[in-house]
């Protein structure tokens, strides 16, 4: 069977995302925002089929539960596979479903139980398109809790400030759904933009690895720290970077100077801070002020 017949014979509610797949490959995306993982729906993979494979060995395989391969894959429902058999494998656990018309990201979330930047950020960090892809794998996105399933990190304070100030910086924007002060878009934004003339030191809040130093598209000049239990920070639009990758930094190290690199939101210099969690979806950004 090849892949456009096997894509054929899925269900209604995942066909347009199957003529996507089968036609160009890749679903275009109209904003991409800021470093944004590539779209779960880009990211399906083709397994082909041995003699003797059965569906719970390719879910093994790939890290998914037999049931999203049997979602993905409903020619698979009488169990039998045959040698040279294509499967779509999609990268976590979950279901492709269609977009009603003016749907907003919360829309869906509330539909599916599912948190709306989470959704956003599989997504591709851009506003709905004809299908989406709805993650079921993670508990913690149906109870909207901060607990993601595996290895959870204990969203400990952080010791320090990222800008080296002595009073708490204006806050120019915040985290989570916001208008675009120049689009006047409603889009996620993913960190904090904290007021600082250029130049001013920023330092990392806690220790850690540099797990990324350089320039990142709409980021600009971007430090990425590692700080173990599953949290990560980042800083961006810095206008010089003083740490390299892999390096160990302590809570206070002096990271880099506040600039203008890259695209920042609004026309006055700031950094852009983000607090990141590993939930297993990838690194899902957090309200950084729950960390101060
Ligand atoms: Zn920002």
């Amino acid at each position: 069977m090849t892949i456009s017949q096997l894509l054929r014979n899925l269900t209604t509610i995942i066909s347009p995302f199957a003529i996507l797949i089968t036609v160009t490959g890749v679903v275009r995306s109209q904003t991409p925002a800021v470093s944004c993982p590539n779209s779960a729906l880009t990211r399906f993979v083709k397994h082909t089929a041995t003699t003797g494979e059965t569906v719970a060995q390719i879910a093994q395989r790939y890290k998914i539960s037999p049931a999203t391969v049997i979602v993905m894959n409903p020619k698979l429902r009488n169990g039998k596979i045959s040698n040279g058999q294509e499967i779509l494998i999609p990268p976590y656990d979950g279901i492709v479903v269609e977009v009603g018309r003016g749907q907003t990201w919360r829309d869906i979330a509330k539909k599916y139980q599912v948190r709306a930047d989470v959704l956003f950020e599989l997504n591709g960090c851009q506003a709905p398109s004809d299908i989406a892809f709805i993650p079921t794998a993670k508990k913690s996105t149906r109870t909207q809790s901060h607990t993601p399933v595996a290895a959870a990190p204990t969203p400990s304070k952080f010791s320090r400030y990222p800008l080296v100030t002595t009073t708490p910086a204006t806050i120019a924007l915040a985290y989570g759904w916001q208008t675009h002060p120049r689009t006047r878009e409603v889009f996620f934004h993913s960190g904090i933009d904290l007021l600082a003339m250029v130049d001013t030191p920023v330092q990392s809040v806690a220790d850690g690895v540099v797990a990324y130093a350089g320039e990142q598209g709409s980021y600009g000049k971007l430090v990425i720290i590692n700080h173990g239990n599953g949290l990560q920070t980042r800083y961006a639009h810095l206008g010089k970077i003083k740490v390299t990758q892999g390096q160990q930094i302590q809570a206070g190290s002096q990271i880099g100077l506040v600039g203008t690199s890259g695209e920042p939101t609004g026309k006055e210099p700031h950094l852009h801070f983000e607090v990141r969690e590993n939930t297993g979806l990838g690194w899902a950004a957090k309200e950084p002020r729950e960390y101060f």
